[in-house]
């Protein structure tokens, strides 16, 4: 049976409904544009030159257009801040060789769960135990010293129950967010992103603010020997496994990927002395397309989630893949053609209305259907009272394809340009590489991991092959194999 048996102008309704969804799709040679624009941002953001241009046109507001040209391309978005991908150097210069040991205690803040975690690495292998703890919303949006206090006291009971209190022990700190560092253990946040807005702490050293809140406390004794993002925390415990990877890469709350650079191409950094050596690279890509880079790519409904977003016109590649929006954006879809009258009655628009009335998580569940099983989507839909005939199940199964689709295929646009990036250093051997990945979106959601495969695959072209291995739990341990690789 289709829709063309039923009464009505069903039809009609969803030719309107493809009309919209089409914005969402995503070609293959608009992948490898954005995936081209990307790679031009890595270059300068590593460059010292391409940092200076960046600088002086944020100062000036100079046109540098004239600067930097890509292909016969004329690019607007390089007029205005020209690096916007951050290029974060990590000061993590050497992947786990297996023979770290030690035990530590691990922080993991900024993802959709806080944890604090006991690790213990020895011979090749892992033990651990940890815990999840709230970060209440107050704390998020308040003062960073509230935040502060609230992570130490969650460190303390941890320590606490794990009968560690009376030892001094080694931390390391996964804290999720863009920061310039100056040494492995000292990071100062840049800006905060996701649903974080904590004051007084933008500019600081967070490794500074947490010791304090530690010793404000006074009850337990621990040493922060190192802070990573969870993208380098992620590739550290990949390649403890797989020492073909080079790339760590998150696909959860938020968006953001690292890879392995050689130091002689980070010319921004003054003092490398290892010619030969690498260094990882923290890129911050979700900041990407913040100076209009991906505009021909942003629909209206990204633009609606972006304006009443806790951080807006930053974040827009993140925006476009991240957890934390996927349901929104489906959310802002749906409820646009509810007034239109594509789907539902209007029974469904104060829920449809509703900010995160649409979790990311039933975009998942809608997805793991085929499209035409409208019953288990129907279901899904009642759960969060909206009431659906067929048509309207087949329209929101497509629009939950489309989304999520885009959001794989951005990652892959991202994932192909670190890999053609890195297969620039050799460019006569064949590219052979893991991507290690953690995050809610790439373990719970259906489609994602695969579409990124396949489509990373296609973007890269030639003479590399990107593989991509979970890494389970890979931003917490991770932080403890950077403390165990600093302290060894
Ligand atoms: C942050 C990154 C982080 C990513 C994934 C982004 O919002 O800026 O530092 O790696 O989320 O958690
Ligand atoms: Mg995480």
């Amino acid at each position: 049976s289709n829709a063309i048996e039923f009464a009505g102008d069903d039809m009609s309704e969803f030719r309107r409904a493809c009309e919209k969804v089409k914005q969402f799709m995503l070609g293959d040679n608009e992948l490898k544009t954005i995936r081209d624009r990307l790679l031009e941002n890595m270059r300068r953001g590593l460059d010292r030159e391409g940092v200076k241009d960046a600088k002086v046109a944020r100062k000036f507001k100079i046109n540098t257009e004239n600067l930097n040209q890509i292909g016969s391309e004329n690019p607007s978005f390089l007029t205005k801040e020209a690096i916007l991908v951050k290029m974060l150097p990590s000061f993590v210069t050497h992947l786990p060789d297996g023979r770290e040991c030690g035990t530590f205690i691990a922080l993991d803040l900024g993802g959709t769960n806080f944890r604090v975690l006991l690790i213990d690495i020895n011979e090749e292998q892992i033990d651990m135990d940890s815990q999840i703890y709230r970060v209440p919303q107050e704390c998020m949006t308040g003062t960073g010293e509230a935040l502060f206090d609230h992570i130490a006291k969650c460190m303390s009971d941890f320590i606490n129950r794990m009968g560690f209190a009376d030892r001094k022990i080694a931390c390391g700190f996964t804290f999720s967010f863009p920061c310039e560092q100056y040494a492995i253990n000292s990071a100062s946040l840049i800006t905060w992103t996701k649903g974080f807005s904590a004051t007084g702490v933008e500019g600081k050293d967070v490794v500074t603010l947490l010791t304090e809140a530690v010793a404000r406390r006074g009850d337990i004794t621990v040493d922060i020997v190192a802070v990573v993002n969870d993208t380098v925390g992620t590739l550290m415990s990949c390649a403890f496994e797989d020492h073909a990877c080079q790339i760590g890469l998150i696909a959860g709350t938020g968006s953001n990927a690292c890879y392995m650079e050689k130091q002689s191409n980070i010319t921004k950094l003054d003092g490398l002395q290892d010619a030969d050596g690498k260094m990882c690279i923290n890129m911050e890509w979700g900041a990407f397309g913040d100076d209009g880079a991906l505009d021909e790519w942003t629909t209206e409904y990204d633009r609606i989630l972006d304006a009443n977003s806790v951080h807006p016109t930053k974040q827009r590649f993140e925006k476009m893949m991240a957890g934390m929006y996927l349901g929104e954006i489906v959310r802002l879809i749906l409820l646009d053609m509810c007034k239109e009258g594509i789907v539902f009655t209007d029974d469904a628009l104060p829920i449809l209305e509703t900010p995160e009335s649409f979790g990311t998580h039933m975009v998942s569940q809608i997805v793991d259907n085929q499209p035409r099983h409208f019953a288990a989507v129907q279901n899904i839909l009642a759960c969060a009272d909206i009431g659906a005939i067929r048509r309207d199940c087949e329209i929101v199964y497509m629009v939950c394809d489309a989304v999520s689709r885009r959001a794989s295929y951005m990652c892959a646009a991202g994932i192909s340009a670190i890999a053609i990036k890195i297969h620039q250093n050799r460019p006569d051997e064949y590219l052979d590489i893991t991507c290690g990945v953690d995050g809610s979106v790439y373990k719970k959601h259906p489609t994602f991991a695969k579409l990124l495969k396949v489509k990373t695959n296609e973007l890269v072209g030639l003479g590399i092959y990107v593989n991509f291995r979970l890494s389970h739990d890979g931003s917490g341990k991770g932080a403890a194999l950077v403390s165990a690789v600093s302290t060894r």
